[in-house]
């Protein structure tokens, strides 16, 4: 084991502070994916700055815009069963419920859910190249056993997907980052948070040195009448997504008003086409529309040996999840 210092923060100025002073540290939250990491010796801190008792980031409170602010350390759990979230977004519950396990939904927080890493098989196998976990090394998934893997905003570099589904409704919802940072915090839009892989797969997100995810927004628009996750996988639980839809839409006298389509287990990132999204408004939700939808959606998408399959996959699902969510067919 490699031996590491354990630090209890007593506010975020203090865990910002000593994060600033030793870039070597990491902040711990609900440690579900951070210690399976240092246990497999994929990610080495020298130090754990526990960041558990910021007592600020432990609420879901009302926003002066009409939404809700989360805090980052509200677990997953509380997130998806509080009352406001379930009857104002439930597509963020649905996507929540959908991954991991009770026990894991118990302990991961708001924060660590946005900032877990990926689960690419050669990213967890130190035995073997991998340019997310030592850049410049190479990429074992693109010759290798790739069937999980991207098909859209790849690079040479790295094909990984990024594995949240919380992330997935988040992205469709719009929602926006808060973060507390000593040399001053910012509002990060999610579309601008997570980052495609180009030369530096090692970076997975846009938050700075010091930075501290403190809260998310949801906005008012809450999507509650017309929505859906879908979340295809190998298992029916405790699996990640394969291929996974949030879906959201507004409808008005039979026509889409406004629509949210966003994709998990595609990309590095949560994938949203704001061009798909504009093609369905004013256009009735069938499944000729959806399917068209798609087609945008997936016109760049690019398979590798074992994953071309999740090209048709995604279309099905979203095709399906939009007929879902207009209540035209059963999840
Ligand atoms: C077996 C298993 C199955 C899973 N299945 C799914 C699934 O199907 N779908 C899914 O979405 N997820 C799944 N997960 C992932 C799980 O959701 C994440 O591990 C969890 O959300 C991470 O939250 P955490 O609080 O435990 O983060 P931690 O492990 O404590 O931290 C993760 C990272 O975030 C950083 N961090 C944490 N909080 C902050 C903050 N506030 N500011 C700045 N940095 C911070 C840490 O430094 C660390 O780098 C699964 C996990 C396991 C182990
Ligand atoms: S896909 Fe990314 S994470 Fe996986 S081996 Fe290649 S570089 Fe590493």
């Amino acid at each position: 084991m490699t031996p590491f210092n354990y630090l209890l923060a007593k506010d975020a100025d203090e865990a910002s502070a000593l994060s600033i002073s030793n870039t070597k540290a990491k902040f711990l939250a609900g440690g579900t994916n951070l210690i399976d990491l240092m246990k497999e010796n994929v990610a080495r801190p020298d130090t754990l700055i526990d960041i558990n008792k910021l007592a600020a980031f432990k609420s879901i409170t009302e926003h002066e815009d009409g939404g809700l602010r989360l805090g980052a350390l509200v677990r997953n759990a509380d997130t998806a069963y509080d009352d406001r979230i379930q009857k104002r977004y439930p597509l963020l519950s649905q996507a929540i419920l959908a991954g991991a396990s009770a026990q894991l939904r118990n302990m991961a927080s708001n924060g660590g859910n946005l900032l877990q890493r990926t689960r690419c098989y050669y990213f967890y196998d130190t035995a073997t190249p991998c340019n997310k976990r030592e850049p410049g090394t190479g990429c074992s998934a693109l010759g290798g056993y790739n069937r999980i893997h991207a098909i859209l905003g790849t690079s040479e570099n790295c094909i990984a997907v990024f594995p949240s589904d919380m992330c997935v409704a988040l992205a469709a919802l719009g929602a926006r980052i808060n973060t507390h940072c000593v040399q001053g915090g910012r509002t990060i839009a999610f579309a601008d948070f997570h980052r495609l892989p180009g030369d530096t797969p090692d970076i997975d997100n846009n938050l700075r040195t010091g930075e501290l995810i403190t809260s998310i927004d949801l906005p008012a628009e809450s999507f509650n009448s017309h929505y859906s996750y879908l979340k295809l996988r190998d298992r029916t639980s405790y699996a990640f997504a394969l291929v996974s839809v949030a879906t959201a839409l507004s409808l008005k006298d039979g026509l889409i008003t406004d629509a949210r389509l966003a994709l998990g287990g595609l990309a590095h990132k949560p994938w949203r086409n704001t061009q798909a999204e504009d093609f369905l408004k004013n256009k009735e939700p069938n499944a000729k529309n959806f399917s068209d939808a798609a087609d945008i959606i997936l016109q760049e998408a690019r398979g590798y040996e074992y994953n071309t399959f999740k090209i048709e996959l995604a279309k099905r699902a979203i095709i399906r999840n939009g007929l879902t969510a207009a209540n035209l067919q059963k999840l």
